[in-house]
């Protein structure tokens, strides 16, 4: 019998998850299955323990059982206990669940690998303070940008993040209305294209050849990508990002390394058409 995967969430019905594993799994040969497992949002845990007793490998978890996820997995890896947030589970030889955070990995290995842009040395912005930048934090200072700044519409929850992290490398934080510019990188971790708005941003926030990212992604450019590219700047939107956290769970689960490329142009041309 095939070894069964789902993406569990609430609402899952959106996911693209089922596609990306699945070109994963033609492309390397696996044998296995992935399914959407839409799960009551007060039974994640009921859920995601059925699953694993039925026979099932491995979980990507979505919105919004990041957090119960961390609490459910047995053992983390660094990344997911400094995220405090879990999106892949593992189920191990000896019935234990580890819980890992593979966003950020996905995010670095696009900027890195799939656009070919420089993180290190480089000044990096990163916007929003919530679950997606909190799993983008370690990976980013693994690649030692000259400087990292949270900003934050709440400018307190990007001061309490850089504090929390202080001790994985120095940062510096404060709120979307005292920013300036000069920055290399703009990593746009608010969830504010989500409802079609652009955060408050002053035009002279990027050096000349300053590039802009946003961790979401859509059919049309988001309101960020659309304004960052009406300044000149190079911009591109998170999709490479979610194959790219998808790729890293598809190797934990597997031992594999799946090729991103082919699945991300063919998402793309998918979410185009
Ligand atoms: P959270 O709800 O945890 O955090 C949302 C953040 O966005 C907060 O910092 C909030 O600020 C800020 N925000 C919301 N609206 C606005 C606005 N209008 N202007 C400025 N700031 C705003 O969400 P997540 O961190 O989990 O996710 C953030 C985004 O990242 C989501 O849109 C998600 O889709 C995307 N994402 C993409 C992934 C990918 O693979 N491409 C993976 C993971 C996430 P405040 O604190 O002031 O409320």
């Amino acid at each position: 019998m095939s070894d069964r995967y789902a993406v569990v969430g609430n609402p899952v019905d959106h996911s693209l998850s089922p596609q990306i594993h699945t070109a994963f799994a033609a492309q390397a040969g696996e044998d296995l299955v992935y399914e959407k497992l839409l799960a009551p949002l007060d039974r994640f845990t009921e859920s995601a323990q059925t699953f694993f007793a039925e026979g099932g490998r491995g979980l990507n978890v979505t919105v919004p059982f990041k957090l119960e996820a961390c609490e459910l997995a047995d053992a983390l890896t660094e990344r997911a206990a400094a995220a405090g947030a879990v999106n892949t589970l593992v189920y191990g030889e000896s019935g234990n669940l580890l819980g890992d955070n593979t966003d950020g990995a996905g995010l670095v290995s696009d900027i890195r690998n799939n656009l070919g842009w420089t993180i290190q040395d480089k000044r990096v912005l990163l916007l929003g303070a919530g679950g997606a930048a909190r799993g983008a934090l370690l990976p980013l200072l693994a690649e030692h940008p000259s400087q990292l700044h949270i900003a934050n519409r709440t400018a307190a929850k990007a001061c309490q993040l850089a504090d929390e992290f202080s001790h994985y490398g120095a940062m510096t934080a404060g709120g979307l209305d005292q920013l300036c510019g000069g920055f290399d990188l703009v990593i746009n971790a608010s969830s504010a294209s989500l409802g079609n708005q652009l955060p408050p941003l002053p035009e002279h926030l990027f050096t000349s050849t300053g590039r802009a990212y946003d961790m979401v992604y859509g059919a049309k450019p988001t309101p960020f990508v659309h304004w960052a590219r009406e300044l000149g700047v190079e911009a591109a939107d998170g999709l490479g990002m979610l194959v790219g956290q998808a790729a890293e769970a598809f190797y934990l689960w597997r031992g594999v390394k799946p090729r991103v490329e082919p699945v991300l142009a063919q998402l793309r041309r998918t979410l185009t058409a």
